[in-house]
């Protein structure tokens, strides 16, 4: 258990241990950009993906990162985008000889991968795990060309089938990644992909609902057909019955898993945890003694590439105040179905309980939360509700 923490003044924390800390990496580079992705995503143009030059970047950025980070052990890595798999395997074998040689993993450190189904993907997912990858994420969203179609992407559904085959047949653990209220979808075209995704016994499932993000082409061109919030909140319901029957627990918002499956990464996240983010546009949380930071990467790529090259990869970087510690906080933990201990707020962000218990007693009261002692978690009801229930936590207006 950590030291009780004290805030010394607003924007100054002290906190007693530092919590567990993660390494994310961003390779930004995709076939094509989908119509929807928000993501810093970068078309590769006709083939030219410099490989070895982001390489030599990111290690930049990793050893000028390093005096932020000593003597910390890494719990989980992940490897994201972008699409990740268009890095040749014996790339990701030098990143993580890169990671190793400067970062201590801790035993058994999940290496997370993420892959897009295209058969040239497929072929190399034996060589990711030999390269070390212990967990791959694969970018299924659906089983249905029309679909597929719909939302742009470049795979259809034989192709997603056979990469789960190869996936299970590699890994002892994976993630599908699902999309719901696809353009046109209804309640038995989802069922379908469900039941297409269970047929493969996947250790983890993640599924998100289609959102239309600005600054992307679905933004300046919404597509037709898309599901109204009625039959988006019946597919829900639809998910959480099918994937509770198959054995698989919705943990968090968007994430259902076998037991032992859990993503170590990302409920690193959820429970407030750090990570150092490298790569183009990558963003990271640090905790300090007496600060937590949040930085931002130089987000297109060849300006990321340069900097880093000169060891100064981050763009932006601030210090969280005392009084946005407790929405951000609870933007992540109440993500977590099981919900929390109390605790795990004062240790990780030096914050006591008398910052957040009007919103709690808020919440509370309108039956979004359940506070048994110590231990709070979200109702089915404040689930449904989960912005509602995070911004109680904002910081009040001055
Ligand atoms: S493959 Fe993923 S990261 Fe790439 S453009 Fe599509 S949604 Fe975005």
């Amino acid at each position: 258990m950590a030291e009780p923490i004290r805030i010394h003044r607003r924007g100054d924390v002290s906190l007693g241990a530092l919590p567990p800390l993660s390494l994310y990496v961003h390779l930004p580079w995709c076939l094509r950009k989908c119509p929807y992705c928000d993501f810093n995503s970068h078309e590769v143009a006709s083939g030219a993906l410099p490989e070895d030059a982001y390489l030599d970047a990111l290690r930049a950025d990793l050893e000028a990162a390093l005096p932020q980070v000593w003597g910390r052990r890494v719990l989980s890595v992940f490897i994201g985008g972008g699409t990740p798999s268009l890095f040749s395997p014996a790339g990701i074998d030098r990143l993580l000889a890169d990671i190793r040689a400067r970062l201590p993993l801790e035993p058994g450190c999940e290496i997370t991968l993420e892959a897009n189904p295209g058969t040239f993907e497929r072929d190399r997912f034996k060589a990711f795990r030999a390269a070390g990858v212990t967990r791959l994420s694969i970018g299924v969203q659906s089983f249905a060309d029309a679909h597929l179609q719909a939302i742009g992407r470049v795979h259809d559904a034989a192709q997603a089938r056979a990469a789960i085959e190869e996936a299970a047949a590699a890994f002892d653990t994976f993630n599908i990644d699902l999309m719901y209220a696809l353009p046109g979808q209804d309640l038995a075209a989802l069922r379908a992909d469900l039941d297409q995704a269970l047929s493969f016994d996947p250790p983890h499932l993640s599924i998100y609902h289609l959102t239309i993000e600005p600054n992307t082409a679905f933004a300046s061109r919404p597509p037709a057909r898309l599901p109204d919030d009625d039959l988006a909140s019946d597919m829900l319901d639809l998910i959480a019955g099918r994937t509770a029957a198959a054995g698989l627990a919705r943990y968090e918002v968007s994430a259902f898993a076998r037991p032992g499956h859990r993503c170590a990464h990302n409920l690193n996240y959820w429970a407030f945890g750090d990570y150092l983010g490298i790569g183009a546009g990558a963003h990271g949380k640090l905790s300090f003694p007496d600060r937590i930071v949040r930085q931002v990467r130089w987000r297109e790529p060849a300006a990321y590439m340069r900097h880093a090259l000169q060891g100064r990869a981050v763009s932006n970087e601030h210090a969280v105040t005392a009084g946005e510690l407790p929405f951000e906080f609870m933007l992540n933990a109440l993500r977590l179905a099981d919900g929390f201990e109390l605790q795990l707020l004062a240790e990780r962000t030096g914050l006591g309980l008398h910052a957040v218990d009007d919103a709690i007693g808020q919440a509370v009261a309108r039956g979004w939360l359940q506070r048994d002692g110590g231990h709070l978690r979200p109702t089915a009801r404040g689930f449904d509700f989960l912005s509602d229930v995070q911004q109680l936590f904002l910081p009040a207006a001055p």
